[in-house]
């Protein structure tokens, strides 16, 4: 099997946040990296030493893209099949669009899992109006390209689904039962070529407006719920032969039942504590993944927290950056885009401390201090 090393090329489908992050570690381990999208100046492309700005539909570019590189892999997974698929004519794609065909889209990955057994919330696949049935207080959402909560609508009733489904444009939708839960938490876990896997403490995830707000870990699970969380990563991980990163989002219910609410086949705002707090972070063991190289430690160095900067928290003016980096623990992270609007990730600050849950009041104490307009 192929061993891409360092020294070589890595192409990197989308160009956010995550793709910015993969190549700063990329970049660290003596990699070069090439990044494609349709933006320019973009949070990736300002890491990378090629950016290339053009349409995902524009095939020719692509299989041109993947001709200048040794591996392609994609920072999100809502790439269309026919690029990763033009990609894959070209170079090695990791992981295999076989894992973005089941997670691009909320339907078949919701049906994946239930044929497979894994703990899912009811949920009823909507194609044409007389699928809205009632399961109750439920969600409606688009089975194609939503992320951090958009496309996304709360209904209560049959009327309301339907009323919510033409807003939609009658598009193929999930409905999907409301879940009472108690906590949201999320695995990442990794497999190399060989099959090897590693998996990360589980962290507790707090949300706001259906946008992760503040992450921390190691989650305060029993082992044994800590066991189940891990052992349902690795067997997605096998069952979707995923060579990379996957992060499965749960539900802890009320009476503490695991369900898997979704699948990311890459890194995750959950784990972008990983970069301050452990061996290894999450981005390097995506590239060592795709490369062929064995994986690093996932062992947590101390307990910590993250808190997403949102567009919003430019609302009044710049933030006071003096104020936040003033916490000595605190760790600010920026993904250089250029325009705060509000609900977007624009930045994450981590904290280390003795206690995820001390970890926490940093970051929050932190992000608070932003807005504090220096004296
Ligand atoms: P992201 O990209 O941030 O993960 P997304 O758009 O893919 O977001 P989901 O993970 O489906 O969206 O939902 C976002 C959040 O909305 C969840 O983390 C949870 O807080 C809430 N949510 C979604 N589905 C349910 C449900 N069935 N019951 C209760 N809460 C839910
Ligand atoms: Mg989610």
């Amino acid at each position: 099997m192929k061993t891409v090393l360092p020294g070589s090329t890595i192409g990197v489908l989308g160009s956010g946040q995550l793709g910015r992050m993969f190549a700063i570690a990329a970049r660290r381990m003596g990699y070069r990296v090439h990044t494609y999208s349709p933006d320019r100046d973009s949070p990736t492309g300002q890491i990378a030493d090629i950016e290339i700005d053009a349409p995902y539909e524009d095939l020719d570019r692509v299989r041109a893209f993947a001709s200048a590189v040794d591996v392609v892999t994609f920072e999100f997974e809502n790439v269309p099949a026919a690029t990763a698929e033009a990609a894959a004519e070209c170079a090695l794609v990791r992981p295999a669009g076989n894992v973005l065909h089941v997670t691009q889209h909320r339907l078949r990955e919701k049906m994946f899992l239930r044929d497979h057994g894994f703990p899912v919330t009811r949920f009823a696949a909507i194609r044409e109006a007389s699928d809205l049935i009632d399961i109750g207080p439920a969600i409606l959402k688009t089975a194609g390209f939503g992320y951090d909560g958009k496309g996304q609508y709360r209904v209560k009733s049959v009327t309301d689904a339907e009323g919510a489904w033409n807003v939609m444009g009658r598009t193929e939708a999930v409905l999907e039962a409301i879940v009472d839960f108690d906590a949201e938490l999320s695995v990442i876990g990794v497999r190399g070529v060989d099959g090897e896997c590693v998996f990360y403490a589980p962290s507790w995830n707090q949300h706001t407006d259906g946008i992760l707000d503040v992450s921390s870990a190691p989650a305060p699970l029993g082992e044994k719920l800590q066991n189940e969380a891990i052992e349902i990563t690795r067997a997605l991980l096998e069952q979707l032969d995923v060579t990379g990163v996957l992060c499965v989002e749960f539900f802890l219910t009320r009476d503490g039942q695991l369900l898997i609410n979704e699948l990311a086949p890459r890194p995750h705002n959950s784990g972008h504590l990983t970069i301050d707090a452990c061996i290894t972070s999450q981005f390097e063991q995506q590239l060592r993944s795709v490369c062929g190289l064995p994986l690093g430690s996932t062992q947590m160095l101390r307990p910590a927290a993250m808190a997403n900067l949102l567009g919003d928290v430019w609302a009044a003016g710049e933030p006071n950056w003096a104020a936040a980096c003033a916490i000595p623990e605190i760790k600010l992270h920026l993904y250089g885009k250029l325009a705060p609007r509000p609900g977007r990730k624009m930045g994450h600050l981590t904290a280390t401390a003795d206690s995820p849950h001390e970890a926490e009041q940093l970051v929050r104490t932190a992000r608070a201090r932003l807005l504090n307009r220096p004296a």
